[in-house]
């Protein structure tokens, strides 16, 4: 073909041909995923920091392919973004919470919210809005049940279309929330235009927490923001009680990380909910 001519020098290269290979073949699988069932959401607690209760859960997708094995989000999205799939896995994955978010409910549990990640290419490619409303009314759930996480990029280039989105959402209830603050653009500036409700620290800056200096500074400026413009504030990414009491001493009382739980499959995450309540 004409790239293949353009680029004729990989040709030569083994080791980037297979994973030319490598990543055609993902793509291929992606495609058909959906349809074969290979995807399942695991929620992570969010839990009050202080007392390790659950609040909230975050819906996060997995891909088991039989020929590729277990695929880690990170390897894929980034590949279903580029394809277009992540309209159709995101929507999936927001029917999928929403309807999980329903079965907790009728359980009884005390679950306030479920958090879902959303691509900045369903905001620009897709009608959200309306996916959204039909995932709520499919489940039966108010928009205060239900949260969006988006990245940066969503906010920083906004259109007209974006802004647009963000009325739907609004009008739906729904709480928006930034994931990994900090980690992309610097820009502030949407937060005073759009209806944002909280900060999700990156956890690359909870990492170097209490060891590195800088690190320090990032998460106090961060908490800091939320707190002067109002916003609510989670961290992700605990594991150690030093991180755990840091943020404590910031104001930060919400949190998730390998301290508490990884993603737990729904009959898990349930049972620790219920044993909470009888405690
Ligand atoms: P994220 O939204 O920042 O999710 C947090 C990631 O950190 C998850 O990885 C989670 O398992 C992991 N994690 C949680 N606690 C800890 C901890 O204490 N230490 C460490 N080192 N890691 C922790 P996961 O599930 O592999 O997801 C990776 C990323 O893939 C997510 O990052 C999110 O950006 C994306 N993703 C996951 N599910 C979806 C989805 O349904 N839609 C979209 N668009 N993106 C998704
Ligand atoms: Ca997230
Ligand atoms: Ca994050």
């Amino acid at each position: 073909s004409k790239r293949r001519r353009r680029n004729g020098w990989q040709a030569f290269s083994p080791e980037l041909a297979s994973r030319q290979q490598q990543r055609l073949q993902a793509e291929t699988q992606l495609r058909r995923a959906l349809d074969n069932g290979e995807f399942h959401l695991v929620y992570q607690p969010q839990v009050d920091l202080r007392s390790g209760r659950i609040l909230y859960a975050e819906a996060l997708v997995r891909w088991h392919n039989p020929q590729l094995g277990e695929m880690r989000p990170d390897r894929f999205i980034d590949l279903a973004e580029t394809t277009g799939d992540i309209i159709r896995i995101g929507n999936w994955v927001l029917q999928e919470a929403c309807a999980q978010m329903r079965r907790w409910r009728e359980q009884d549990l005390p679950i306030h919210r479920i958090a879902v990640n959303v691509s900045y290419r369903q905001f620009t490619g897709d009608n959200l809005g309306e996916s959204v409303r039909r995932a709520l009314a499919d489940a039966g759930l108010p928009g205060h049940a239900l949260e969006l996480e988006l990245t940066e990029r969503v906010l920083v280039d906004d259109t007209p279309d974006t802004l647009e989105v963000f009325d739907q959402l609004r009008l739906l209830g729904v709480q928006l929330s930034i994931d990994d603050f900090g980690e992309g653009y610097s820009a502030l500036n949407y937060l005073r235009r759009l209806p944002i409700h909280a900060l999700k620290l990156s956890q690359s800056f909870l990492k170097g927490v209490p060891g590195k200096p800088s690190d320090v500074a990032i998460c106090q400026a961060v908490a800091g923001i939320a707190q002067s413009l109002g916003l609510g504030m989670v961290a992700e990414g605990v594991e150690s009680e030093a991180q755990r009491d840091f943020l404590l001493r910031l104001g930060v009382n919400v949190g998730q990380g390998f301290l508490f739980a990884p993603g737990l499959l729904p009959g898990e995450f349930a049972k620790r909910v219920a044993a909470q309540q009888d405690a």
